[in-house]
Formats: structure tokens, C-alpha cells, sequence
């Protein structure tokens, strides 16, 4: 018992520490990031009107805090991590994730709890843990009962398990063309970001979704122009990013260009659709976050963090202007990838300035050695592949000419992206043990490259998959403080209720 309670009371300090709630003068400071008007509303009694649920995917502790590290200040002497917004919102609590079938849970279940207030096994979405009964949902419900609008939003495919917790009850998560059709029937009225996954089906035989959105009322916005245009007359809207990547979700962060629609354009537009005089519940979910986190590439990772705090700024800056009827919430649903500040070689050093080498995703690189492979008819070479690497990356072969460099390999890092890159040329994939942890599912150049970099910046992966640790949750604007403390995530879904006065049974 003591032990748990000398956890909970790091986890509390860790998370104040984060949140800044020690340090007025950081609250201050960032006055431009965040709102005084919004922050004092925090323990007001009365419902919230506009709603925002950010949901950052995998996001934990360290994948926030890797973001702050990156833009903060290595200096010696003067090392300090640069706050993202959401990390000064004057609540801040620490939720539990765990379903009902594992404490390293996965999105269905995880978001089914923060949707619905209900544990429930891995893989299902918005049914009870009998996986028959369905557990409505907080957007059906004050759909229902308020008749608020609803949002919602995300970066991976629209029908992918978190967003679909938001509007869907179904056994396995897997069901992407069942999901897509309850998607149509939710009668919400906006969705935006992603692509909708298996659209005619696992089998590419059933009627197109899109079409069967179409006929159920739904206006589907799939250009710059059409998305911007979007406005509170456009009716119930789906907008879908006329740029896709990685299976049909928006690309990352990091391989996009200017004048491409990021996250926080969907949300601005969200806003635009859905404001009316009853109000509504927007969320928003970063599933790129966990992606990249599964790939173990840090740069990826950071990259859509800060993507997300511009999403999230979009929310500050509507709340400022009703600082008495917003409250905005940013968690996660689960930790991936079981990253780390710190790493066994590097020790007590971390130099995150290294990762600014690191110019696409893992998955844009694995696009280009396909094209290169595909042009290249006598097969690919270690030297030819090389160039490409550094140009990408950074990285250095080992050398004696080079004095000091950090971006330098040593020889076992060499040898290391030598043998990812062997395995990677090989069309059939040799499978042990050894392999399963030096790759994952990943392919094994670049889960080699992201490996050498990332540790080299002091970053370290236990995990290809998600991880058990509890998550934080930072909250401001109306009745924030409820969510001060240490609780379960199915709690949040109840905080929620209370606040707005909906009946649950
Ligand atoms: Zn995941």
C-alpha cells in the first residue's frame, strides 16, 4: 500500500511538474498559448456549452515530453523544456488504462472507456464487457439529450478504433465496412481527417460508403477548396484530406508541405460546421502519434505532437472568445511504444538536436527505397542506398577524417544498419526470435535507422506495441477542475457526464 501510495504521489508530482501547476510565473509567461479568462473558469458550476476532446494516441508522459525536450533549451546550465500549450492548462490528472482483458490495452477498448465509461476486452468497440450490450456513447448521448452537435476528427483512417468509439458499437474493431456504415447512421454532423478504411468492404464487393454517406444527408468535402469553403449552413459535412498516406490516413507531420491541411484545419472547420446555439462536443484524436510510436520513430512522434498542440491551440483560441461555456480536455488513450528520455548507452545525456537530422518518416523512407528498388533492376546496393541515408537522416559511416561529429556511427551502430539493411533486401523475411526484437513488423532498414538515431538523441523503445503506464490528463475552461487528481479513465467519461447533466442509465 505504501508503495502505491509513494507512486501515485511521483505520478502527481510528475504530472504537476508538466502541467506547471507548481510555477505561476510559467502560466505567465505563455500568456499567448493559453488564456487567463479560460483557466479561471476552471471551477465553475455551470454545464459546459462547447465541448473539446483531444485524444493524442500512444501519447504518454515521454512522447509529450520528448516534444518539449526537442524545442526546449540543451544548454548546460540553462537545460529547460519548451511547455506545449496543453501542458500549462491550470488541471491536470493521471488516468489508469487498462481494459478488461489487459493492462497493455489497445485503442478499441481504451477509447471505448473514455466514450462510454466502460471496460470492455481488447479489440471492442462501445459494447459492454459482455460484448453484446452497447454502452452509449457521450456524443449519443448529449446528442440526444442536448441536442448538441457532434465532431468528430482524426488524423488516421475516420473508421480506425478510436474515432469509431465515438459513433459505433461493434464486437471486433476489425469490422472497418460495419463501422463505416454505423458511421453514416450516427446522424452526427461533422466528421474530418482521414480516409475511410475497406470503404466497399474486406472483399471490395459491397456498395462504397462514401456512396451510402451521401444518401444519408452527408456532403462530402475532398478537396482544398470544397473543406475551406465549409461553414454552419454546409449541413452535416465529411471532409477528407485530399492528401493520404500509410493506408488512407493523413500523412505525418513531418512529410507535409505548406499549403497541405493539417489537423488543425480540421478542427478550425469543425468548428465553423458545428457552432449553433446548443453547443457541441468535438474530438479530436492524433493517431499518428501512436503510429509512429509503434515504428519507434522518435522525430515522427515529436512531430505530431507539436502538429496536435496546433489542433489544440485552434480550441484555446475559441475558448478565449467563451471562456465561461468551453472546457478543453488533452489525453491519450494508452502509452506506445514504452518510450523513454534517457537511454542505456547514452546514461544521464541526451542531445535531442540530433533528431533535426531527421528530415522524412520512417514511412516516406520506405516509399523511396521502393521506388529505388523498383527502378533499380540488378537489385539495390548498401552503397547505393547509403547517400540517401545520410541526405535523410544524418547519418555518417564511421570514419577517421570525421572529428567529433555526432551524427558519426560507431562501428557497431554500422553494422547494425548494415544487417537492416540485408534483412530489408530479402523477399522473404527470416523469422527468430532476434528478429521479432530488432525489427518488430517494421521494415528493418529504417526501423534500424530510427533505432540508431533515436538512441544516439538518448531516446530508447521497449515496446513495438502499447504499454501499460497511466496517461496524463490536462483540462482547462468550464468545470476543468474535475479533472484534477489520480482516477481511472472510465471516470473521465463520467466527469463528463456530471458536468454537463446528462443521465447516463
Ligand atoms: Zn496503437
Amino acid at each position: 500500500m505504501k508503495r502505491k501510495l509513494t507512486y501515485l504521489l511521483c505520478l502527481a508530482l510528475l504530472v504537476m511538474s508538466l502541467a506547471g501547476v507548481s510555477s505561476v510565473s510559467a502560466l505567465q509567461d505563455n500568456s499567448q498559448k493559453v488564456s487567463a479568462k479560460l483557466n479561471s473558469a476552471i471551477h465553475s458550476n455551470s454545464a459546459p456549452k462547447y465541448i473539446f476532446m483531444f485524444i493524442g494516441d500512444g501519447m504518454g508522459f515521454s512522447q509529450i515530453n520528448s516534444a518539449q525536450v526537442y524545442e526546449g533549451n540543451n544548454n548546460y546550465g540553462e537545460v529547460a523544456p519548451e511547455k506545449l500549450n496543453f501542458t500549462q492548462f491550470p488541471a491536470a490528472g493521471v488516468a489508469t488504462t487498462q481494459d478488461s482483458t489487459s493492462f497493455c490495452p489497445d485503442s478499441a477498448s481504451t477509447a471505448t472507456s473514455l466514450a462510454s465509461g466502460v471496460k470492455t476486452h481488447s479489440g471492442t468497440i462501445g459494447l459492454k464487457v459482455d460484448k453484446t450490450t452497447v454502452a452509449p456513447t457521450i456524443t449519443e448521448l448529449l446528442k440526444q439529450q442536448k441536442n448538441m452537435k457532434i465532431g468528430v476528427v482524426s488524423n488516421v483512417t475516420i473508421n480506425h478504433a478510436t474515432p469509431a468509439s465515438y459513433y459505433s458499437h461493434v464486437q471486433s474493431r476489425n469490422s472497418y465496412y460495419d463501422i463505416a456504415l454505423q458511421m453514416a447512421d450516427s446522424g452526427f454532423d461533422y466528421f474530418g481527417g482521414g480516409s475511410i478504411n475497406e470503404a466497399t468492404g474486406k472483399e471490395k464487393d459491397k456498395r462504397s460508403a462514401y456512396e451510402i454517406l451521401e444518401e444519408k444527408g452527408y456532403k462530402i468535402a475532398d478537396s482544398n477548396e470544397e473543406i475551406l469553403a465549409l461553414n454552419k449552413d454546409s449541413g452535416k459535412v465529411y471532409a477528407v484530406s485530399p492528401k493520404l498516406q500509410d493506408s488512407g490516413a493523413m500523412p505525418y507531420a513531418l512529410d507535409t508541405a505548406e499549403g497541405d491541411l493539417q489537423l488543425a484545419d480540421f478542427v478550425k472547420k469543425g468548428i465553423d460546421v458545428l457552432d449553433n446555439k446548443n453547443g457541441f462536443f468535438l474530438m479530436t484524436e492524433s493517431g499518428k502519434i501512436d503510429w509512429a510510436a509503434h515504428a519507434n520513430d522518435a522525430k515522427s512522434v515529436i512531430s505530431d505532437v507539436l502538429a496536435f498542440e496546433d489542433a489544440i491551440q485552434v480550441a484555446i483560441e475559441f475558448g478565449k472568445k467563451h471562456p465561461d461555456e468551453t472546457l478543453i480536455i488533452v489525453t491519450a488513450d494508452h502509452e506506445t511504444g514504452g518510450m523513454s528520455i534517457g537511454y542505456a548507452a547514452t546514461g544521464y545525456d541526451t542531445a535531442f538536436d540530433i533528431l533535426g537530422n531527421q528530415k522524412m518518416s520512417y514511412v516516406a523512407f520506405d516509399e523511396l527505397i521502393g521506388k529505388m528498388k523498383k527502378n533499380d533492376a540488378d537489385g539495390l546496393t548498401f552503397e547505393e542506398v547509403m547517400p540517401v541515408i545520410t541526405e535523410q537522416f544524418g547519418l555518417l559511416a564511421p570514419s577517421d577524417a570525421i572529428k567529433d561529429n555526432p551524427m558519426e556511427m560507431t562501428a557497431g551502430e554500422y553494422k547494425k544498419l548494415k544487417d537492416g539493411f540485408t534483412e530489408s533486401m530479402k523477399s522473404v523475411k527470416t523469422k527468430n526470435e532476434e528478429n521479432t526484437l530488432l525489427y518488430g513488423t517494421y521494415d528493418p532498414l529504417s526501423v534500424s535507422i530510427t533505432h540508431i538515431i533515436n538512441n544516439k538523441a538518448g531516446v530508447g523503445w521497449t515496446s513495438y506495441a502499447h504499454t501499460g503506464v497511466p496517461v496524463g490528463v490536462f483540462a482547462t475552461g468550464v468545470g476543468a477542475s474535475q479533472f484534477n487528481g489520480s482516477y481511472d479513465n472510465t471516470d473521465i467519461f463520467y466527469k463528463l457526464a456530471d458536468l454537463t447533466r446528462i443521465k447516463t442509465k
